[in-house]
């Protein structure tokens, strides 16, 4: 018991809280200032493995705060302006200390009576994010812990509704072969998602893309007639909004038209590119949202919340509670009917974290035109990379970008084989890890390699970009 006693050593707990907020103030302040040099000090991972084993083994420390001193050191500086690696975003401080929040009070999200205040607000939320998808009343959701998780809770509501039968009850006619319609640059989850369905790879049918990398929505109906011809039953098209790799963006209405035509379920996969409709400028790239049956948007990534936090929201709301139409008999008293606040029955999570405290916290203490300030800072830096690129002569981009990823290689002379230029990028890339005063990623399109940057960081500014050119030529 004594050691029991010790973990809720109150004083102690004021006193490390404390601490820690003075460490990650300095952190943050010398990260966003760029007094810190590096991005990531990179170590190989069984090196890591190897120091940490180490520390693991040696005593125990009554010196937290040195372990999350050397914890800032070996992590990823996501907040450093030099930072352009993957779509996480440098999470809001606001939204971090309402973590905390939820952490320690742990009012899990299964039922509404053991969290009553994270049930009220999801809903709040819920409301308030359908409204401005454009959707009416009657659209309702729920937050779920990331986008795979919102992706599989979108796909499992269309194929119960588009099958034509209790699938969720009576599991799968064998002899019909569902499949989903996507664009061939969909997001890995997609494919997972119909692989647990258990459809297999038949069941996701990739659409080609056009020179932009969106759907070539003009291959639509024929794909579709051949997927009818072999015997297979399309429920749903997958609008990507935007695609992981290159940032572009799929055509809503086109997409939207063939599926009222066919009578196929549209889901929105706007897990990046969804928040574009906070912004008056580019929200044109997410025209016809409001036709989708289901819509997925992270706030973890274009919203800047720390992860993860995502919403799905359905057109009809009913939808919600058609997926997970199941009797827990110690949670859920009526599983008919649609109390809205025992968030379990729409929820493919069962305890599930108190996601809505953080994103309310961000919309009470700021106006939510900053998410859409958000959004223009980062797409609009990277519409100037993209001129920086077109201005020398040895870089150059795979797409015109649409939002803030851009896939771009250095090609210092036009005689290299396509073998070789893909090498000397991969090359550059690793040494720039290995360097570690820029984070940025590589990407495979059309079997070439192409370095890949997403400007996630507000504070990123032309000269880092400059910068990065510069020393990817010398590195
Ligand atoms: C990131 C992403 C996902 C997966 O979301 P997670 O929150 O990482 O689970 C799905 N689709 C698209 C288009 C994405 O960009």
């Amino acid at each position: 018991m004594n050691e029991i006693k010790n973990a809720y050593d109150i004083r102690k707990f004021r006193d490390e809280a404390h601490k820690i907020v003075d460490l990650l103030a300095d952190y943050l302040e010398k990260n966003i200032n760029r007094e810190e040099v590096k991005v990531i000090d990179y170590q190989e991972p069984e090196a890591l493995y190897q120091k940490w084993l180490k520390d693991f083994n040696s005593q125990k420390s009554n010196d937290i705060l040195d372990f999350y001193n050397r914890m800032l050191q070996d992590s990823m500086h996501i907040h450093h302006p030099q930072y352009m690696g993957h779509q996480v975003s440098p999470a809001v401080p606001a939204s971090a200390l309402a973590e905390f929040m939820t952490s320690v009070t742990n009012n899990s999200a299964a039922i509404y009576e053991m969290a009553p205040l994270s049930s009220v607000l999801e809903r709040i939320i819920i409301e308030w994010l359908a409204g401005k998808i454009g959707f009416s009343s009657d659209a309702f959701g729920v937050l779920t812990s990331g986008g795979l998780i919102g992706n599989t809770t979108g796909l499992l509501a269309a194929r119960q509704i588009m099958s034509g039968y209790n699938i969720w009850n009576n599991g799968h006619d064998l002899n019909t072969k569902p499949a989903i319609m996507v664009s061939g640059q969909a997001h890995y989850s997609m494919e997972r998602t119909v692989k647990i369905m258990g459809w297999g790879q038949a069941g996701i049918i990739q659409i080609p893309v056009n020179k932009q990398n969106s759907m070539d929505v003009t291959k639509l109906e024929s794909y579709y007639q051949k997927a009818i011809d072999s015997g297979q039953k399309v429920l749903a098209v997958v609008a990507n909004i935007c695609s992981t790799s290159t940032g572009t963006y799929d055509n809503i209405n086109a997409i939207a038209d063939f599926c009222e035509e066919k009578n196929l379920w549209l889901h929105a996969d706007g897990a990046h590119g969804g928040p574009a409709l906070f912004s008056d400028k580019y929200k044109h790239l997410i025209k016809g949202i409001e036709r989708a049956d289901s819509v997925v948007i992270d706030f973890h990534k274009m919203m800047f919340h720390p992860s993860l936090a995502t919403a799905v929201i359905f057109k009809k709301g009913d939808h919600a509670y058609r997926t997970f139409a199941q009797k827990a008999e110690y949670l859920l008293s009526s599983p008919d009917e649609h109390d809205w606040h025992n968030t379990a029955k729409r929820s493919f999570e069962c305890t599930k974290n108190a996601i809505s405290v953080k994103i309310y916290v961000m919309l009470k203490s700021f106006d939510e035109k900053i998410f859409g300030e958000f959004v223009e800072t980062t797409f609009d830096l990277a519409q100037e990379f993209n001129n920086i690129i077109k201005s020398t002569s040895d870089f150059e981009t795979v797409v015109e970008p649409e939002s803030n990823i851009v896939c771009f290689r250095y090609n210092p002379s036009r005689e290299l084989t396509t073998d070789d230029l893909n090498q000397l990028n991969k090359d550059k890339r690793q040494a720039l890890l290995e360097d570690g005063k820029f984070y940025i990623v590589q990407t495979e399109i059309n079997a070439a390699v192409w370095l890949r940057v997403t400007l996630m960081n507000p504070f990123t500014t032309n000269d880092d970009l400059r910068k990065l050119l510069e020393e990817i030529r010398k590195i």
